[in-house]
């Protein structure tokens, strides 16, 4: 059985790239009808937080990427923790002392390395090797320090060793470390996992992806309004593709979909743009209903209370949303008497001298309709009986009713808005 893990160390937030090695483990054992485990690498005391191993927990519980074994989950090879695994690592430096694989070095230990190459053979970036011949280019490791702590190359392999990892799906910035891998796992003797670099994450100017740099942090995404299946998708598609044109995916897909071979070498770039145009994809295609729950917390929280018609007025705006963040200005003159006005959309209405003249027309006309399906016909028969185009009078009917100049289906919005407040907006712009 497939076996694979996150190993994250809860150091800062959980940056993208973290969450893209953790979701790629994830399809890849749930593809092989697998386990992928959580195993939080919490050595460095100083430099853990506790506000780290929550981002990482919220981080992948949004995402979906529900852990079989770990913190919470539990399982058969705990703690998932590193710092309360230390009598396992004591038992497993015995075996390394009974070995004469270690020796001290002022208070500290070192594991000998056997003196000849090493060579891995990576899913991704194929064979490399290191040859561990010469001493002064590589010399024995550290792997116990002098205040009794383990250092990380020895506690990652007995942990992958403890934890019966099969397959180490990791950054490419771990791929050196592998070699160092492979010897304690022979001085162990035990048959290490296959292991498989996946390619740095840059910026589209090629730089590397800095902490500060947009959309790093993965908490940032459900607060603008990114949707946990877009960001699978988008996270999916940095540095795997399934070599043809698809590109918007589900979960699902993407289990079914993902293979190690379609891993490139190449780094993958990071494109936020993309990322919101798959967002818009992912919210298109929303049922009217989905999509208003994922859009009422954001206009709630813009503090505009919505009702039983909140549906359609979500779905008028549905195709239009990239980020939910984006709903509650879009949303507002639906909701709120006060919504601002666009300055240069009245501008341009006044332009048109007709204008005031053929809304209040068109008020009494809307007023007196008895099927108010008929409200937007009644918009161009007002225009032509009035000697104008139907164009003259849309615009205007339109900055009436939201204060833009763009906005929703103007059909959608009479329909919403209804007889009595559409005619009291239109009679007010002639005010
Ligand atoms: N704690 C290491 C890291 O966050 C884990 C490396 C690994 O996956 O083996 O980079």
């Amino acid at each position: 059985q497939v076996r694979t893990r996150f190993a994250p160390s809860p150091t800062g937030y959980l940056h993208v790239g973290g969450a893209r090695t953790a979701l790629f483990n994830y399809l890849f054992a749930k593809k092989h009808g697998g386990i992928f485990i959580l195993r939080v690498e919490d050595t460095d005391h100083a430099r853990n937080t506790e506000a780290a191993r929550e981002a990482i927990f919220d981080g992948l519980s949004w995402l979906g990427l529900q852990w079989d074994e770990g913190p919470e989950a539990g399982g058969p090879h705990g703690p998932y923790f590193q710092s309360q695994r230390q009598e396992i690592y004591d038992s497993y430096f015995e075996k390394l002392v009974a070995a004469d694989r270690v020796y001290e070095d002022e208070g500290a230990y070192r594991f000998r390395f056997e003196r000849k190459p090493i060579v891995m053979n990576d899913l991704v970036c194929g064979e490399v090797t290191v040859d561990y011949t010469n001493e002064d280019i590589n010399p024995d490791m550290v792997v116990k320090r002098s205040d009794g702590t383990y250092t990380f190359h020895f506690v990652n392999v007995v942990d992958d060793i403890e934890m019966e990892m099969t397959h180490v799906i990791r950054g490419e910035d771990h791929l050196m470390n592998t070699p160092k891998h492979l010897q304690l796992f022979e001085a162990f003797g035990i048959e290490p996992p296959k292991y498989a670099h996946i390619p740095l994450i840059l910026n589209m100017d090629g730089s590397k992806m800095s902490k500060r740099d947009q959309g790093a942090a993965l908490g940032e995404y459900p607060v603008n309004g990114y949707t946990d299946k877009a960001v699978f998708n988008f996270l999916a598609l940095l540095g795997w593709s399934p070599k043809d044109e698809q590109e918007i995916f589900s979960p699902e897909e993407l289990i079914e979909k993902f293979t190690i071979e379609n891993v490139n070498r190449a780094p993958a770039k990071f494109d936020i743009d993309k990322c919101k145009w798959m967002n818009q994809q992912h919210l298109a295609k929303l049922s009217p209903e989905e999509f208003a729950a994922e859009a009422n917390p954001f206009v709630e929280n813009a503090g505009l209370v919505t009702g039983s018609d909140f549906t359609a007025i979500a779905a008028s705006i549905q195709e239009k949303v990239s980020l939910l963040a984006e709903v509650p200005a879009m949303v507002s003159f639906f909701l709120n008497e006060d919504y601002p006005f666009c300055p240069e959309a009245i501008e341009k209405v006044k332009k048109n001298e007709q204008a005031a003249d053929l809304l209040a027309k068109l008020a009494d006309a809307l007023e007196g309709l008895t099927d108010w399906s008929q409200a937007k016909e009644t918009i161009g028969e007002t225009a032509k009986a009035n000697g104008a185009k139907p164009g003259q009078l849309m615009f205007p009917t339109r900055v009436a009713l939201t204060g833009a100049a763009g906005g929703p289906d103007l059909g959608d919005i009479l329909n919403i808005m209804g007889h009595k407040e559409s005619v009291r907006r239109i009679r007010r712009a002639v005010e």
